[in-house]
């Protein structure tokens, strides 16, 4: 498909879909998916009311004590649809640190320098199945970090990108697909998180030790740590999802920002490794791929329809924000938006919370 085929059918639909619209026939998103019902915004209302009673179960990230300060009750979301209004509630406006949403962004820029097979020559694919800030599976496996969007993953991937891109560079990426002029780093945020991380200096090096980080290892780290202190908001947040759920390419200008391949590889991973030890339950009771950061950021792809940025920085015990977590739930039941979603569902007796009692009791798993 040409380039300005491909614009067209951006700006117009795919033809299908036309051909189906003029015999008043209701299209697949019609019939199933509400986005563009006019009730999204009722219910994504509803959704943050049912959201907010979870913050108290929650607390602020403190390891990075400039995150500490955050004000927990703070909730925020934009939903910036393909076709539609945008959606913004909340403290969608309010700045908050990227932190490990922006492992996304590295990914990204990383496949389109380095390449894939160079990427995964340094970081592997697989869930870990360990908190983010993890090193014992690196240590005791002896080979590479499981994937990019864990802490060893993205200080691997680091590695990569130093020799090629600028700090600067990054920065003028994010603030393009985030259509974001106003994004800055914090610096108090990357100051705090460079006195206290430890942890992170100790991944680096042990990385440095198997030979898959052979740059500096504390530029590599104050590199990481500053893509980490880019200050966004969860509209920023919507714009790069929306562009990541058509393809990589904006549906407004048509302006490709990664290729087709990369924009699959990184949503793909999203979903298998986006919440940490927390990725799986979250695909199941979610189903929209999605990257979590403990500024309290949640990036979202509902593919082919939207993108979605929330804010909430009272966190769960993954280090996920837990009323975002909430509010993606509740959004993804009741606008049909799990990448999985089956009209046949509806009939279904009982949440997903009964069906899986009722599966442990008839012993079939
Ligand atoms: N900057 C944070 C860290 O390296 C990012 C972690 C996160 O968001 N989960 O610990």
């Amino acid at each position: 498909m040409t380039e300005s085929e491909k614009k067209k059918i951006i700006e117009e639909g795919e033809p299908a879909q036309k051909a189906e619209e003029e015999k008043g026939e209701p299209t697949i998103d019609k019939k199933y998916h509400l986005l563009e019902s006019g009730k999204a915004k009722e219910i994504i209302e509803k959704a943050m009311n049912l959201a907010r009673e979870e913050i108290p179960k929650g607390a602020v990230a403190t390891y990075i004590p400039e995150l500490g300060k955050e004000d927990p009750h703070q909730l925020g979301i934009c939903l910036y649809p393909l076709k539609g209004e945008k959606i913004c509630l909340g403290d969608y406006d309010a700045r908050f640190t990227m932190q490990s949403v922006s492992k996304v962004i590295m990914l990204i820029v990383a496949l389109e320098v380095c390449g894939l097979k160079n990427v995964f020559r340094k970081v592997g694919m697989e869930p870990s199945g360990e908190a983010f800030d993890s090193l014992v599976e690196l240590d005791v496996s002896n080979s590479k970090p499981y994937n990019p969007l864990i802490n060893s993953g993205a200080l691997a991937v680091c590695g990569l990108l130093l020799p090629e891109v600028s700090f600067q560079d990054m920065l003028r990426y994010t603030r393009n697909i985030c259509s974001d002029p106003g994004i800055e780093l914090n610096e108090a945020v990357f100051d705090s998180e460079m006195k206290t991380c430890s942890r992170n200096r100790s991944i680096a090096y042990l990385l440095e030790s198997k030979g898959i980080i052979t740059t500096d290892v504390e530029d590599t780290l104050r590199f990481y740590t500053k893509m980490c202190s880019m200050n966004v908001t969860a509209e920023s947040l919507a714009s790069l999802a929306k562009k990541l759920a058509n393809d990589g390419v904006c549906n407004l200008d048509g302006k490709r920002y990664m290729s087709s391949r990369t924009a699959r590889i990184a949503k793909t991973l999203m979903l298998t490794c986006g919440m940490y030890d927390g990725s799986g339950a979250f695909a199941i009771k979610v189903g929209i791929p999605t990257k979590s950061g403990v500024g309290g950021g949640l990036l979202s792809v509902s593919d082919k329809r939207a993108g979605i940025g929330v804010y909430g920085p009272a966190l769960d015990a993954q280090g996920n924000s837990i009323a975002g977590c909430k509010l993606l739930r509740e959004i993804s039941n009741e606008l049909r938006l799990n990448l999985f979603y089956d009209p046949e569902w509806d009939k279904e007796e009982g949440d997903d919370e009964n069906v899986m009692k009722s599966i442990k009791e008839s012993s079939v798993m």
